[in-house]
């Protein structure tokens, strides 16, 4: 066959030969097989193996390789068995593709960069693929890239924090590296066996480089944490507190609603209700609707403005320096203590007993702004992986958007 190179060249291929080219239905199907040194590997450790048999392959398969201008491309080649003395019989590997995949290397690695940077329709469409082959195609390319660049490498300080998904029907053990900001892992499951897990991965030793782990205050996540990691200082994430005075100020804001709503004061409850999000909000960031929502509440509520004083107080201490912030925490519980609105109390009594896991994470720097916004992120990619065949795939996006594994456009590999 005459100009191989160009072949070649076109389509990436080092590591084989280009044997024919023709079109078929509009499509170019090109002809390859492996160079005699990649032949009969075992596709999991890439040893030389002996034959074994054609397996079914007796009709050659097809790998989709990157559209020539509007122009589908198949390859195509015969494959066989081997029988690898670790890995038993299976299909030889081919050196355009990863194991078990019908697209080739740079096709993947295209598709999974595009479903990083942009938006779900756009790889779709671009790609002539749908999203649930995406997913597929996330899935081999993230065990690829991790194999390639170990994720678990370097931990020092980590946040460990449970996901909900898929309104709240699929549960996630997430893994952060405060250092980097990096995702480092994920796994289904909201129980000890998995952050078990997960420990037993990163193994022994590096277990006890871990000087720091965030988390929330549930047993199921610091027990098996203090056990293996001994050199590490548990700290309750700032996030989960933030959240609780939050919710505690929410409790006050329904009372008081519910209060004036007996006591026929409609108005009040209509404005009480809309104050929700001002009261949520950081002050710096409110409208000016929402302030005079706000100067509304001072005058007419006390209760619920003394709440809402106390809820914002409490989300100041992770943005101070550590000596004024552990200050202010004092306070802060001498405050909620005698406040006369219960769920403040409770709160106060809680952080009391959780005190030395909070002080940890103000003195380690432990901002509630970092930390929020890798679990937004998460979330967001989480919801993104809606329509995935299963929570691996979703995880696999997650790794490649927010682990660092994504792989670079083919050209700029090379
Ligand atoms: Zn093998």
């Amino acid at each position: 066959m005459r100009g191989r190179r160009i072949w070649k060249l076109l389509l990436g291929l080092g590591r084989a030969v280009i044997e024919d080219a023709f079109i078929e239905q509009e499509t170019l199907v090109v002809k390859v097989r492996p160079k005699a040194r990649e032949r009969s590997r075992c596709p999991h450790c890439r040893r030389r193996c002996p034959g074994y048999d054609q397996g079914d392959g007796a009709k050659p398969k097809r790998w989709r390789a990157l559209d020539f201008g509007t122009t589908l491309v198949y390859l195509e080649s015969p494959t066989h068995r081997v029988s690898c003395k670790r890995h038993g019989v299976v299909v030889a590997a081919v050196p355009w593709a990863r194991h078990g995949s019908s697209f080739t290397v740079a096709f993947e690695d295209t598709a999974a960069w595009l479903a990083v940077h942009t938006s779900k329709k756009a790889v779709a469409a671009l790609m002539r693929i749908n999203w649930r082959t995406v997913g597929w195609i996330c899935e081999r390319v993230m065990v690829d890239e991790g194999a390639r660049r170990d994720p678990l490498q370097n931990l020092k300080r980590i946040g460990i924090d449970e996901i909900s998904t898929a309104k709240g029907q699929t549960y996630m053990v997430v893994v952060v590296d405060h250092d980097t900001g990096r995702l480092v892992w994920a796994h289904p499951g909201r129980d000890r066996a998995t952050v078990e897990r997960f420990l037993a991965e990163l193994g022994n030793a590096r277990c006890q480089e871990i000087k720091l782990v965030s988390c929330d205050d549930a047993d199921w996540i610091t027990r098996p944490v203090r056990e293996r990691c001994q050199n590490a200082l548990v700290c309750l994430d700032p996030f989960h507190i933030v959240k609780a005075a939050t919710d505690a100020l929410d409790e006050i804001r329904r009372e008081v609603w519910n209060e004036a709503r007996r006591a026929g004061e409609a108005q009040l409850a209509k404005e009480l209700k809309g104050a929700r999000f001002a009261l949520w909000k950081n002050p710096e960031k409110l409208t000016d609707g929402q302030e005079l929502k706000l100067a509304r509440i001072q005058q007419v509520n006390q209760r619920l403005f003394r709440a809402y004083l106390l809820a914002q107080q409490l989300r100041l201490i992770y943005r101070l320096a550590p000596k004024k912030a552990l200050a202010l925490l004092e306070a802060w519980l001498k405050w909620a203590r005698r406040s006369r609105l219960e769920p403040f109390r409770k709160l106060a009594k809680r952080i009391t007993q959780q005190r030395p896991m909070i002080e940890a994470a103000i003195t380690n720097n432990l901002s509630n702004a970092a930390v929020e916004q890798m679990n937004t992120q998460i979330r967001l990619i989480m919801r993104r992986g809606y329509g995935f065949h299963s929570p691996w795939a979703v995880i696999a996006l997650a790794m490649l958007s927010l682990g660092g594994l994504c792989p670079p456009l083919p050209a700029e590999g090379a």
